[in-house]
C-alpha cells in the first residue's frame, strides 16, 4: 500500500522533502499556518538565496561547506524540473572590503584560504569583474563556484509543481501538536506514516536548544547599478550580501540579531544594510525600496542543521543562515536514509532518539 507522509511547514526545508518522497512514490500532504495570500511571510521568503559555502567558512565549519557544495549541484537539478525559468546564477561572487574593515577583512580571508584551493578563491582587480565597482575597490576575492538563487520566485514555483504532481499542501492549517504517527489541527487528529517537522522556528517549544536569531533585509530597485554576481561586503558584525536579481532588483542583507522578535524592522538595521549598499555604489541612492523583509532563522547551539529520528517521526530543522545552502541535501540525505543508503556525515547531522 502507498504510504502517505505528513510534513508540517511549507518553507523550503518542507517542499524539498516533499520533493524527495514524493520521488520515493509516498503520497505527502504539507501542512502550512499560513493562509496563501500571507505565505511570504515564512522564513524562506526572506532570505537572500546565497549559495555561498565559501564565504561562509569565514564563521562555519567545514561540515556547512561540504554539505553546501553538494547542494549547488542538487540546485541544478531541482530548477530544470520547475515549470518555469527561475533566477538561479553560478557566476561566483565577490568578497570585498573597505579600508577601515581591512582587519577584519584579513581575518575572515585568510580562514577561507585555509580551508579551499588558490583557484577556488582568487585575488582579482575588482574592475576587471565588475567594472561599475573598480572605483571604489581595488582588490577583491572571487569566489568563482559560489552561486545564488532567488527565493520569492522558486518557493512558489516550487509548491505548485509539487501541487500538479500530486501533493497536497493545506494553507492555512496550523498544527496544534505532533507527534510520532499522527499530527493535531483544531479539525482533529490524522494518522500518517511518518511526520516530517519542518517546522522551523515554529518548532521551538518543543525542540531541546533551538533558537531564534533574527534577519533583516531590503529588496530594492536600482536601475542606475549594474552588478553582475553577488558582492559580499566586510562588515564588522554582519555578513552584509548585495544579491542581484532579475530586472535591475537587488536583495541587500541581512543583519543576524540573537533574538525571536517579529517586530518591524528598525531604524538602525535600516541605516546600517542602506548605508552599506550606498557605500559600495553611490547609485543605490536613487533606488526604490520595493519590500522590507524580516525573518526568524531557526538554529541549534552550534549552527549546523539537524535531523532527529524517532519511530513515526522525523524533524529536520536548525537551517540557521543555510537554508538554501543546505536544504537540498539534507532532503536528500533523509530520502537516502529511508531507503537504507548510506548518507555522508551521517554522524554530524543525524541523532536517533529510538526505534
Ligand atoms: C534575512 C535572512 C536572510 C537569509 N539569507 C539566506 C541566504 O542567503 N542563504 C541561505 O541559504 N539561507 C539564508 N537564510 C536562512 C534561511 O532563510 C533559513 O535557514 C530557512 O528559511 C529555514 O527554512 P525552514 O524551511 O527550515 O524554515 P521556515 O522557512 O521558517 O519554514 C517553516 C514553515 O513552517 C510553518 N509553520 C511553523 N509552525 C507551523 C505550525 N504549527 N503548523 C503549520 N505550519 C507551521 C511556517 O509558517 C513556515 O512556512 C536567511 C534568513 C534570513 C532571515
Amino acid at each position: 500500500m502507498t504510504k502517505h507522509a505528513a510534513i508540517v511547514g511549507a518553507g523550503i526545508m518542507g517542499l524539498l522533502t516533499a520533493r524527495e518522497l514524493l520521488s520515493l512514490g509516498w503520497r505527502v500532504t504539507v501542512y502550512e499556518k499560513y493562509p496563501e495570500m500571507e505565505y511570504r511571510n515564512s522564513t524562506s521568503f526572506a532570505a537572500g538565496g546565497m549559495l555561498a559555502p565559501f564565504s561562509e567558512l569565514e564563521s562555519a565549519d567545514e561540515l556547512i561547506f561540504k554539505l553546501g557544495m553538494s547542494s549547488i549541484e542538487l540546485w541544478r537539478e531541482i530548477c530544470e524540473e520547475l515549470p518555469a525559468p527561475v533566477f538561479f546564477k553560478t557566476n561566483g561572487s565577490l568578497f570585498l572590503s573597505h579600508q577601515r574593515d581591512k582587519p577584519h577583512f584579513e581575518n575572515a580571508t585568510r580562514r577561507i584560504f585555509h580551508h579551499v584551493k588558490e583557484s577556488e578563491a582568487q585575488w582579482v582587480k575588482v574592475s576587471d569583474l565588475e567594472p561599475e565597482l573598480g572605483e571604489t575597490f581595488d582588490q577583491g576575492l572571487y569566489l568563482p563556484r559560489e552561486g545564488h538563487i532567488d527565493n520569492r520566485q522558486l518557493i512558489p514555483l516550487l509548491a505548485s509543481k509539487l501541487e500538479a504532481e500530486g501533493v497536497r499542501i493545506l494553507f492555512g492549517e496550523i498544527v496544534q501538536d505532533l507527534r510520532p504517527y499522527v499530527v493535531e489541527t483544531a479539525k482533529g487528529s490524522l494518522l500518517y506514516d511518518i511526520v516530517v517537522d519542518c517546522r522551523g522556528i515554529g518548532a521551538v517549544e518543543d525542540t531541546a536548544d533551538l533558537r531564534g536569531v533574527r534577519g533583516e533585509a531590503f529588496l530594492i530597485h536600482a536601475p542606475e547599478v549594474s552588478i553582475q554576481r553577488p558582492v559580499r561586503l566586510m562588515h564588522p558584525r554582519y555578513a552584509v550580501y548585495i544579491v542581484p536579481r532579475a530586472n535591475d532588483h537587488y536583495y541587500i542583507g541581512a543583519t543576524s540579531i540573537e533574538s525571536a522578535s517579529e517586530s518591524p524592522v528598525t531604524i538602525r538595521s535600516s541605516l546600517e544594510l542602506l548605508s552599506a549598499a550606498y557605500s559600495v555604489h553611490k547609485g543605490f541612492g536613487e533606488a526604490s525600496i520595493v519590500e522590507i523583509l524580516h525573518g526568524i532563522r531557526p538554529a541549534f547551539r552550534n549552527n549546523a542543521p539537524k535531523i532527529s529520528f524517532e519511530a513515526g517521526l522525523v524533524s529536520i530543522n536548525g537551517l540557521y543562515r543555510h537554508g538554501f545552502l543546505l536544504s537540498p541535501v539534507l532532503a536528500r540525505a533523509f530520502k537516502n536514509f529511508l531507503q537504507d543508503h548510506p548518507v555522508d556525515h551521517a554522524d554530524q547531522i543525524f541523532s536517533f532518539t529510538r526505534g
